[in-house]
């Protein structure tokens, strides 16, 4: 076991942010995480100097892989206020921190990229990361250069679903990551830097600055769309990186249950509060398509999404059926749009992305902006 004075001790070694005090001296670590042999260790420091920062953090992470025992380390910069700074060492071990609030949303665009678009949905399991992960290769099949940031911390799927099990090179730089392709996609997920499985705890903080690395610290080169597949629900993490993304719009998934749709209004909600754009709604697990057959069935009251959608006045994107094919190809890591392009399933989701491509007009001149709306 893999104690925090171990992890002290190693830092010990780092200059903090002055340059002077040792990191732990300087009070600048506000959060230590350890699980599993792996460590997480958030370090405060003024935002204005984040770069000048990153050998600290890259030395901190070093001295930390150092430690005999330890299975990984992850060693995030967060901004914080000289309140929490000079409170020292903040809870570790649980998501006891609430995220920073930010009123409004970040502006900041990513350089080279033209849209960034959020898939996300009011509850897990509904099929979010299945659907971004199709929706992105479709994009791409429909000529677009398109990337996918996998900003569910707590569960990437992106690993598994695009069948990349590689870890992202460095570019020239040193600093920056490559993203990883497959299906014409450039994939960047925390699940490339951390082993699948291995259960992470993070708090708000480091939420927020590890979203940021993964978002800004990749080198995405000119991209027409950026999918970002958010974590499941609309909570306080939900809310602020829905803030803090520079979103063009965002797709909210759900399925045709009620509950879902109780939650895909949340959805809905979440994002109207963050001022982000609805592109619209997808039915997933709409209805069910007999592998042998091909006959289809509606097993749950099918189109409620469709008309949920209409009763809010978000556009309806299309309705994806429950397949087989979808989940074993995705548990494959070979998304149906891609290794079955001719079926029903491939077609339904090629569609969702024609949709989404038309609304961000991109390939398609003179095509409508996403709607603004109001959800009360
Ligand atoms: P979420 O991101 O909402 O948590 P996932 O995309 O991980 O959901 O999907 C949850 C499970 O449901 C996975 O096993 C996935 O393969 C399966 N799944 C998703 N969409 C479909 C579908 N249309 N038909 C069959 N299985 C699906």
């Amino acid at each position: 076991m893999i104690s925090r004075d171990e992890v002290m001790a190693a830092l010990a070694a780092v200059p903090g942010p002055d340059g002077r005090a040792s990191l732990p001296e300087s009070g600048a670590v506000s959060g230590v995480t350890i699980r599993d042999g792996k460590v997480f260790v958030a370090i405060a420091i003024d935002p204005a100097r984040a770069k000048a920062m990153e050998p600290m953090r890259a030395g901190a992470e070093a001295a930390i892989r150092a430690i005999s025992g330890v299975a990984g380390a992850v060693v995030t910069l967060t901004a914080e206020s000289a309140r929490t700074v000079a409170g020292g060492p903040a809870a570790h071990g649980h998501q006891t921190d609430a995220p920073p609030r930010r009123h409004g949303r970040s502006s900041e665009p990513l350089p080279g990229v033209k849209h960034i678009i959020a898939v996300a949905s009011g509850k897990g399991g509904v099929g979010k990361s299945t659907v971004a992960c199709n929706l992105a290769v479709g994009l791409a099949k429909l000529g677009l250069a398109v990337g996918v940031l996998d900003a569910d911390l707590f569960g990437p799927s992106m690993p598994r679903l695009f069948g990349i099990d590689a870890k992202p090179g460095l570019a020239p730089d040193g600093k920056k990551l490559v993203p990883l392709e497959s299906c014409g996609v450039k994939i960047m997920s925390i699940g490339f830097l951390i082993e699948e499985g291995a259960p992470v705890i993070w708090r708000g903080p480091m939420v927020m600055s590890a979203l940021n690395q993964l978002l800004r610290e990749v080198v995405w080169g000119e991209l027409d769309v950026l999918v970002v597949d958010m974590p499941p629900g609309t909570g306080d993490t939900q809310l602020t990186m829905a803030q803090n993304v520079p979103l063009a719009g965002a797709v909210i998934v759900s399925t045709p249950q009620d509950l879902a749709l109780i939650d895909a209004r949340r959805g809905i909600a979440m994002f109207a509060q963050t001022k982000v754009p609805l592109i619209g709604v997808v039915e997933n697990m709409s209805y069910f398509l007999c592998p042998h057959c091909g006959a289809r069935t509606d097993v749950f009251s099918h189109g409620g999404a469709r008309k949920e959608a209409e009763k809010l006045g978000v556009p309806f994107l299309g309705e994806v059926p429950l397949d087989i094919a979808i989940r074993a190809h995705s548990d494959d890591g070979r998304p149906v749009v891609a290794s079955m392009p001719e079926s029903p399933q491939a077609n339904a989701l090629l569609e969702i992305a024609r949709r989404v491509a038309e609304t961000l007009a991109v390939g398609a001149p003179g095509a409508k902006p996403a709607p603004r709306i109001r959800v009360l």
